[in-house]
């Protein structure tokens, strides 16, 4: 159970809006928020299927590295991190990547070409071949299981509410939420990527998961800031106000740019008066 903590803030009261962050980062004491969410499912089937090796991909600072190599330690699973970018190996590595080791991750640093290949089954049969058996689980860990796993997340709010908000980087997380939301409830998702493939990957994913579209979403692309990790000048400043008016700081990856986002939209008139809005800290 996360806690949910309303929020006072005149910029949503004055358009009868409320607003409330869950903090869905405390869920767990090492993996936060989604991620424990996402690979909670993806655990029970590699252990139901005699797996003890995990392998994901991600960039250098991905915080589904980090998690999987969490997750592998704390549930008896040797792990393999496969890393974009073989100029990266033998170099020291970056505070993700040390923890990840720490964790006991075995580190493949792979070059762009080897990386693009990280969806296909000859692939993962190669990498079989070089590392042994191993459970899959994808880029992101965005797969049916996490989906699974993310439409617990609305059942576990103790709050009237109508809307739920969250930052989008792959969208296995709102789709989820989505499929998990009670029907007279919508959910938002707020791309952290520039590209309008969002959309099309939350529907594919809940389409994989349950043979069908489900729930009321929408992506709202008009918040990433120039792209994955990028900021400017106006995320910075609107983050350092949020931290000074609710003692808050979000990351500027993705939580940051989700309040952006929701903010500019109660701003601009999206939500009908009377709306009760609950924003996820995913991390
Ligand atoms: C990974 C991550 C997300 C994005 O989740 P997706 O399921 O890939 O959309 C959002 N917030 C935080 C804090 C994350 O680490």
């Amino acid at each position: 159970m996360s806690a949910l903590h309303e929020l006072n803030d005149e910029r949503f009261a004055s358009r009868g809006l409320r607003l409330w962050i869950m903090r869905d980062d405390l869920v767990h004491p090492e993996l936060p928020g989604n991620k424990f969410r996402k690979l909670k499912y993806n655990l029970v089937e590699a252990r139901e299927c005699g797996h003890r090796t995990l392998l994901t991909f991600g960039g250098a600072y991905s915080n589904h590295i980090r998690a999987t190599a969490a997750a592998g330690a704390l549930h008896g699973f040797a792990t393999i991190g496969v890393i974009r970018g073989d100029e990266l190996a033998g170099k020291p590595l970056n505070p993700s990547l040390a923890y990840a080791a720490e964790r006991g991750m075995r580190l493949v640093f792979v070059d762009r070409a080897a990386y693009r290949r990280r969806a296909e089954s000859a692939y993962l049969d190669e990498l079989r071949q070089e590392y042994g058996d191993f459970f899959a689980i994808p880029e992101g860990g965005s797969n049916p299981a996490a989906v699974r796993g993310c439409a617990e997340l609305p059942s576990e709010i103790d709050v009237p509410y109508d809307v739920v908000a969250v930052a989008c980087g792959t969208g296995g997380t709102l789709a989820g939420i989505a499929a998990g939301l009670p029907s007279d409830k919508a959910a938002v998702g707020f791309a952290v990527l520039k590209g309008d493939f969002l959309a099309r990957d939350v529907a594919e994913l809940q389409r994989q998961t349950y043979g069908e579209t489900r729930g009321s979403w929408r992506v709202d692309g008009s918040a990433h800031c120039g792209g994955y990790a990028r900021t400017t000048p106006e995320l910075t400043a609107f983050l350092a106000d949020f931290a000074r008016r609710h003692g808050i700081a979000p990351d500027e990856i993705y939580v940051g740019k989700m309040l952006y986002g929701l903010f500019a939209a109660a701003h601009r008139g999206e939500f009908a008066p009377g709306t009760r809005i609950v924003a996820v800290k995913t991390g």
